[in-house]
């Protein structure tokens, strides 16, 4: 899928050959330096990731992923402990909680927003919960604030999971500073992304950064002698480099998305049947532009006929899969992220859109959800 489409969901090349000769560049240097793991090019970048999210501390990571579970380890959580987070997630949240031996627990999510509904934080808090794991999904930061009083109040960490967030606003805050931590993936496909596995955590905590940093590489600070049981965990320079030489852009290329999202939601309100709200105290960076529709899987099968890429961020809650079975969740505990994963589809959304792109996937949403033969409800 991709390539063969006129308006794909994600496509990574234009972006990649507008920088290719810096890229190209850098890593004949990386290479020619043969310096490839926890050089300048890692240094520099945490530096200014952690700078671009106004923290103290980068701790450049080898994927999102381990961004949480290093995050999560180095808040000392592990087995016996509760986090407490949302199952309308990507796995890798839920699977981070898991990899460190704790137990996910999980809330519901606001009908709006699609994100954590902190009003039902105090009815799972237990004596076991240690932390918190609010999502930014999609763009859109979680509205933190009561999040942090009630953290406070029960003595609980606040990990951000800001994964698909790069650079999104709460209260004019940018997300993955105003938790403990923040943790970010890399990943190609995300607003500022690697060619290949990276993540990072940011934190205004110089104790945690440490941490942080110790375990990611086989838990030591002097090379050979191993303070606690680590994993390698470590960002390498080739990712490095390329996404020092993307950071510069990250602003220019959200403001695009933001652009797009605003043709879309002009064009597509009263015609889907929602189209992504954004909070007043918040700024969308628009990860996935995210619709509900009728008769959503003919709707994506038309599209496709017609050369639109779409996808469904997520077709089925994390509680409900089969890998979380042990925690005992059943149908109908969550029923707003139930009731959403049926309905919502991702509609193509990366900076370099053109407006003709843009118009075709507007007509075809149009056409096909105007068609009776798609519409019987
Ligand atoms: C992508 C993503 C992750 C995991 O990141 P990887 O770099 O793929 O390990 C975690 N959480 C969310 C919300 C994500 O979108």
């Amino acid at each position: 899928m991709g390539a063969s489409l006129q308006v794909p969901l994600v496509d990574l090349r234009a972006q990649y050959l507008a920088l290719k000769p810096e890229i190209m560049a850098a890593f004949e240097e990386v290479l020619d330096s043969m310096q490839l793991f926890l050089g300048p090019r890692v240094r520099a970048f945490e530096h200014h990731f952690a700078a671009y999210c106004g923290c103290a501390e980068g701790v450049g990571v080898s994927s999102g992923t381990d961004a949480l579970a290093l995050a999560l380890r180095a808040c000392e959580i592990g087995p016996g402990d509760e986090v407490i987070t949302v199952s309308n997630t990507f796995i890798a949240t839920v699977e981070a909680i898991a990899m460190v031996g704790a137990t996910p627990v999980f809330v519901d999510i606001d009908p709006e927003t699609y994100l954590m509904d902190w009003r039902q934080l105090e009815q799972v808090v237990t004596s076991r919960t240690r932390a918190v794991l609010p999502v930014h999904l999609y763009g859109h930061a979680v509205e933190m604030q009561p999040v942090l009083d009630f953290a406070r109040a029960h003595h609980l960490y606040v990990i951000e999971d800001a994964s698909q967030a790069h650079g999104a606003t709460c209260n004019g805050q940018r997300v993955g500073g105003i938790g403990d931590i923040g943790c970010f993936s890399l990943y190609f496909s995300k607003n500022l992304g690697a060619f290949g596995e990276s993540g990072i955590c940011t934190t205004n905590n110089p104790a945690l950064a440490e941490k942080m940093r110790m375990i990611r590489d086989h838990g030591s600070r002097v090379r050979y002698h191993h303070e606690v049981m680590g994993v390698n965990a470590r960002l390498d320079e080739i990712q490095a480099a390329v996404l020092g030489i993307k950071l510069p852009y990250l602003d220019r290329w959200n403001e695009a998305r933001q652009a797009h999202a605003r043709t879309y939601t002009e064009q597509l309100s009263g015609v889907v049947d929602a189209v992504p709200v954004v909070r007043s105290w918040a700024t969308h960076v628009y990860c996935y532009y995210v619709v509900q529709v009728p008769q959503r899987d003919q709707f994506r099968q038309a599209l496709e006929l017609e050369g639109i890429g779409t996808n469904i961020h997520y077709p089925m809650p994390i509680h409900l899969q089969p890998a979380c079975r042990q925690y005992g969740y059943t149908a109908g505990l969550l029923p707003v992220t139930e009731a959403l994963a049926a309905k919502i589809v991702s509609l193509p959304m990366y900076p370099e859109l053109t407006s003709a792109q843009l118009q075709l996937v507007i007509d075809a949403v149009k056409r096909n959800i105007a068609h009776p033969s798609l519409h019987a409800r």
